[in-house]
């Protein structure tokens, strides 16, 4: 299975990827974690992302595409992957789909998971990161067991720059404008998937898994 998921930020798509990654066997790679983790390590890429990350923007194509371009060399990409995060405008959507002609493995889907704004805003302002292990939790919805303390392992949760309320208006800008197309773009490939991304994330994997075995053999 190759996968890419779509949406806007707080969508969900990062706690969905992890499950639907590990439901098909297949690695989960999302662009965002990748800049952060070298962001922490404080890499010359990471130092670079870091300036347009802060401010809700997008990394240079030039950058983003080649990263994601490594990253499919790797052996774990054997059986397929998920990708979370890329492509995020028509001209990455463009530059992956050549990479993937080249090896003959062109994408199963694009998963599009389609949310409000108001819904939107509620949810990223309440987000926390794992600093560890990048899981997500929610001060409202999906609360840890204990504050500020990752479920799963152990690790500090905090609020990602990016989730303050002015980046958070400046990175929905960014989705209209530079994301939205690949929608448009995915459905004339006839690859386009649209599920509703409101509800229980049980509910919205369920509906993700059956949308995709209706439509990819
Ligand atoms: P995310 O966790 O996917 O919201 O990504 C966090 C930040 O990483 C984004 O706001 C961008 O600054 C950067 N980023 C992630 N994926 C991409 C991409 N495909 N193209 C450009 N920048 C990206």
């Amino acid at each position: 299975m190759r996968l890419i998921l779509v949406g806007p930020p707080g969508a969900g798509k990062g706690t969905q990827a992890v499950q639907l990654a590990a439901h098909y066997g297949i690695p989960h790679i999302s662009t965002g974690d990748i800049f952060r983790h070298n962001m922490k390590n404080e890499t010359e890429l990471g130092k670079l992302a870091k300036s347009y990350a802060d401010a809700g923007n997008l990394v240079p194509d030039s950058v983003t595409n080649e990263m994601v371009r490594d990253r499919l060399t790797h052996d774990d990409v054997k059986n397929g992957f998920l990708l979370d995060g890329f492509p995020r405008n028509v001209a990455q959507a463009e530059y992956l789909r050549e990479v993937l002609a080249d090896k003959q493995t062109p994408l199963d889907a694009a998963l599009e998971f389609s949310l409000e704004e108001a819904e939107i805003i509620a949810r990223l302002s309440g987000r926390r990161t794992c600093r560890s292990c990048s899981a997500s939790f929610h001060i409202l919805f999906e609360k840890p067991a204990v504050d500020g303390v990752c479920d799963k392992c152990q690790g500090e949760l905090y609020q990602r720059t990016d989730d303050s309320e002015e980046v958070i208006k400046n990175r929905l800008a960014v989705y209209a404008e530079q994301t939205l197309p690949i929608i448009d773009f995915y459905r004339s490939e006839g690859l386009l998937i649209t599920i509703p991304a409101l509800g229980e994330v049980s509910d919205i994997f369920d509906r993700a898994i059956t949308a995709l075995s209706a439509t990819v053999s």
